[in-house]
């Protein structure tokens, strides 16, 4: 989109890194999972959807959950410690995780499905008014944060450039299963990622998350050390899926290695959720052990984590509660723009089926 086109009320905004094919198709290069979606398809994230040759993103605006609190809670330790920033998602996600604690969020299939048809009653909050809302809290940062941010850079990048306008700093909490275009892009405009490193396994990633692949997410974290962003990596500890004291070692091996012995790693808790239900939280001695691992290796900023886990949204205060507006206003708004929906309808669940997520 445009460095001067920030829309100021509801509309499909066109995808960045779009590649149109000569047969009407288009690749969307935002993530790792590049879709190559057909007139009326979405996306895996649900987000972008092919309408007449062109990719548009639906969430634009779209406002899953805002909070105000401490930068440590991302959880970020090395980046303007003491400071707040306001956090917000939208909807939709590029992984599918087993674990999740915000499936309303980050499948958001309901919400981006209402989007589609020009059903929603989501609130739409265009970028200068989310900077006049962290303002107005006091707040130092904004994070992009609940799901992964890339399946909405379009916003994430008009808001993070008035943030640093305003003097406020950006930080994006991420699977980094992102393309190195999407990292250029948002580069100059993300001043912190905090990235999960969920295992070292691609076993792992192919029954957890499932699907990627470690060795693209690892470089995605490189690539965003070298564009000079500030890193800090999280590694939420399952029992039996990546709990093995090994595993956990190689995890820390590869931080050393390639991100430096000063690059802080997170350990966080696990806590029952979704498919993983079953699983018990992590014993908080696990934690501990893969944090001293961790040192023993020669990381010098290790922190165990045994009371937050995933970027979890579930207590968050309506959006409405942020913004000094008639919530009811919120709601009026239609969604649609005029060309809305292509003929074939809103949903072909191809990269679902593909994945193995759907029954046959
Ligand atoms: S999952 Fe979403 S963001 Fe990723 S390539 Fe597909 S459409 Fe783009
Ligand atoms: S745990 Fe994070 S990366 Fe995985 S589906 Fe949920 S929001 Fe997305």
């Amino acid at each position: 989109m445009p460095d001067s086109h920030q829309p100021d009320s509801y509309q499909l905004v066109e995808t960045m890194l779009q590649q149109p094919l000569p047969n009407g198709d288009v690749v969307c290069n935002l993530c790792l999972w590049r879709c190559r979606l057909q007139h009326g398809q979405r996306g895996f994230c649900q987000a972008h959807v092919n309408r007449n040759g062109t990719l548009y993103n639906l969430s634009y605006g779209i406002i899953s959950a805002i909070e105000v609190e401490s930068i440590r809670n991302k959880p970020v330790y090395h980046y303007r410690p003491d400071s707040r920033v306001m956090s917000i998602g939208s909807y939709g996600c590029n992984f599918r995780c087993k674990g999740c604690h915000n499936l309303d969020i980050s499948w958001g299939v309901d919400a981006l499905d209402k989007l589609a048809r020009g059903q929603s009653t989501d609130a739409w909050i265009g970028p200068q008014q989310i900077i006049e809302t962290a303002l107005k809290h006091g707040v130092d940062g904004i994070a992009f944060t609940y799901s992964e941010p890339a399946v909405w850079l379009e916003y994430v990048v008009d808001v993070s450039k008035l943030a640093h306008e305003a003097g406020l700093f950006t930080v994006y909490v991420s699977n980094s299963f992102v393309t190195d275009e999407a990292l250029e892009i948002m580069a100059p405009h993300i001043d912190v990622l905090c990235s999960d490193i969920k295992s070292l396994s691609a076993e792992f990633y192919r029954d957890v998350c499932p699907v990627s692949t470690v060795d693209q997410v690892l470089g995605s974290i490189e690539k965003a050390a070298n564009l000079g962003i500030h890193v800090e990596t999280r590694t939420n500890v399952i029992p039996t899926k990546n709990d093995n004291p090994e595993e956990l070692a190689s995890i820390a091996e590869w931080i050393r290695d390639h991100l430096g012995k000063d690059s802080p790693w997170h350990v966080t808790k696990f806590f029952p959720a979704y498919k993983l239900s079953h699983l018990p939280a992590t014993d908080n001695a696990i934690i501990e052990q893969a944090a001293a691992a961790g040192r023993e290796l020669g990381l010098q900023h290790v922190y165990a984590h045994t009371d937050i886990s995933c970027d979890c949204a579930t207590e968050n205060a309506p959006v409405s509660a942020w913004l000094e507006l008639d919530p009811d206003a919120l709601d009026e708004v239609n969604k649609c723009s005029a060309t809305c929906c292509g003929d074939e309808g809103i949903l072909v669940k191809k990269f679902e089926r593909e994945a193995g997520l759907l029954a046959k």
